[in-house]
């Protein structure tokens, strides 16, 4: 009954880690999560309130499939305030969440073998969702030294006569890295070598940077627009997870080629959710800014600890909310009950059952000698969860 494709899927390899985190607290057990891929706060007062006049209002039913005018206007408002970017609304498309809006693009531009450029470590939906349109992910290592960004050298190398797209995230799901502008003018200069290569410009997390604006490829290379898709979403800025909305901005024909998709598939996203991203981009971003803040003093202690473990390299990253610290010095250890660990699945394995600390390893991201930490959670619980590492690789010898 189950198709070759669904086959070829790879199982969300977080779900290892959040299922035995939740089976070791069924039975009892003191489980500290630093796994979770969103921000520990509420969604802003001034959203909510607008949700709930928008169901008080009787607004219920179906919007356009693209989303309703008034948020696609004040996305292309916002894309304008904090992006400099000018998009027409009508080259923009509301989407369940900026993983519909990557989802849906990969089917829209996709055929049969094309490749897709997705630097290491990668957000794991990423190969999978190529996998999923028929396309071929093409993975670039990056290096710790380079705090896990890939070079114009390593992108020039990559393409082939099959690549269709390349894949950018910045700020990094799950490094927390940040491209800067000379990067990304290294990496804009190789693609115009290339004009059939197009660009997925994933910028969910341009809200959460530490030092300094969010720089997105359009800003240093404008020329690059005709082929660039802007995707984003209300997700992890306004902490909206749960709202499921997200957005694409690109090139006309593309945006219509994914409306089509999308009207057969799903329609347009919750009317409500809708009601309250057109609040979140009328309103202030103070909220933003204070979960930003906090976010900051979060990442600031949290690699000042990990920095201080024997055998753990970190880097401070300059967004998001996550740390990817290299432990490969503790790979082939073993741990008290004469177990080996050989990879950083292991190593999880053995850290949440042995020490109750749930941490995603880098393997799922496809860099073998990292693992995730996410520190969208409180102080007295990011002080205990270091305690519990420190404790953990200290055991292994
Ligand atoms: N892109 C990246 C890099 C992410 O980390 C996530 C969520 O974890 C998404 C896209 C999808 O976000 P959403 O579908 O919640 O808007």
């Amino acid at each position: 009954m189950i198709s070759k494709r669904a086959q070829s899927v790879a199982p969300s390899a977080t779900l290892k880690i959040s299922s035995k985190a939740k089976e070791l607290k069924r039975q009892g057990k003191s489980i500290i999560s630093l796994s979770a891929g969103e921000p520990d706060f509420k969604t802003p007062e001034h959203i909510c309130d607008a949700a709930i006049q928008a169901i008080k209002d009787g607004f219920h039913g179906y919007t356009m499939n693209t989303g309703t005018p008034e948020l696609r206007k004040s996305i292309s408002i916002k894309l304008q305030r904090d992006n400099g970017l000018s998009y027409d609304p009508s080259q923009i498309i509301c989407t369940n969440g900026a993983k519909q809006a990557l989802g849906f693009s990969m089917l829209a531009m996709l055929d049969e073998g094309d490749e897709v450029i997705i630097p290491a470590p990668y957000w794991v939906s990423y190969p999978e969702m190529v996998k999923m349109a028929d396309g071929t992910p093409v993975t670039v290592r990056t290096s710790f030294e380079n705090n896990y960004r890939m070079s114009a050298e390593q992108l020039e190398e990559a393409i082939t006569d099959q690549t269709k797209a390349v894949m950018l995230c910045s700020p990094s799901n799950p490094t927390g890295t940040c491209y800067t502008a000379e990067e990304l003018e290294a990496l804009a200069e190789v693609l115009r070598a290339h004009p059939e290569v197009n660009v997925i410009s994933d910028e969910i997390y341009e809200y959460i940077v530490f030092e300094g604006e969010h720089i997105g490829i359009l800003n240093v290379a404008p020329d690059l627009k005709d082929r660039t898709l802007v995707i984003n979403g209300f997700s992890k800025g306004f902490a909206m997870t749960g709202w499921r909305l997200g957005y694409l901005a690109g090139p006309q024909a593309f945006v219509d080629a994914v409306a089509k998709i999308q009207s057969q598939e799903t329609s347009a996203p919750s009317c409500i959710s809708q009601k309250a991203g057109e609040a979140a981009y009328r309103g202030n971003l103070d909220a933003v800014h204070t979960m930003r803040d906090s976010f900051k003093e979060r990442r600031n202690f949290v690699v000042e600890k990990l920095s201080a473990i024997d055998g753990v390299k970190c880097f401070k990253p300059s967004g998001a909310f996550y740390v990817f610290p290299d432990i490969s010095h503790y790979l082939g250890t073993e741990t008290k009950s004469g177990e080996t660990i050989d990879s950083s699945t292991d190593l999880c394995l053995y850290l949440i059952e042995e020490h109750g600390l749930a941490a995603v390893p880098g393997d799922a991201f496809g860099e073998p000698n990292g693992i995730r930490l996410s520190y969208a959670s409180g102080m007295d619980e990011l002080r205990e969860a270091i305690n519990r590492l420190e404790t953990g690789l200290g055991d292994l010898s």
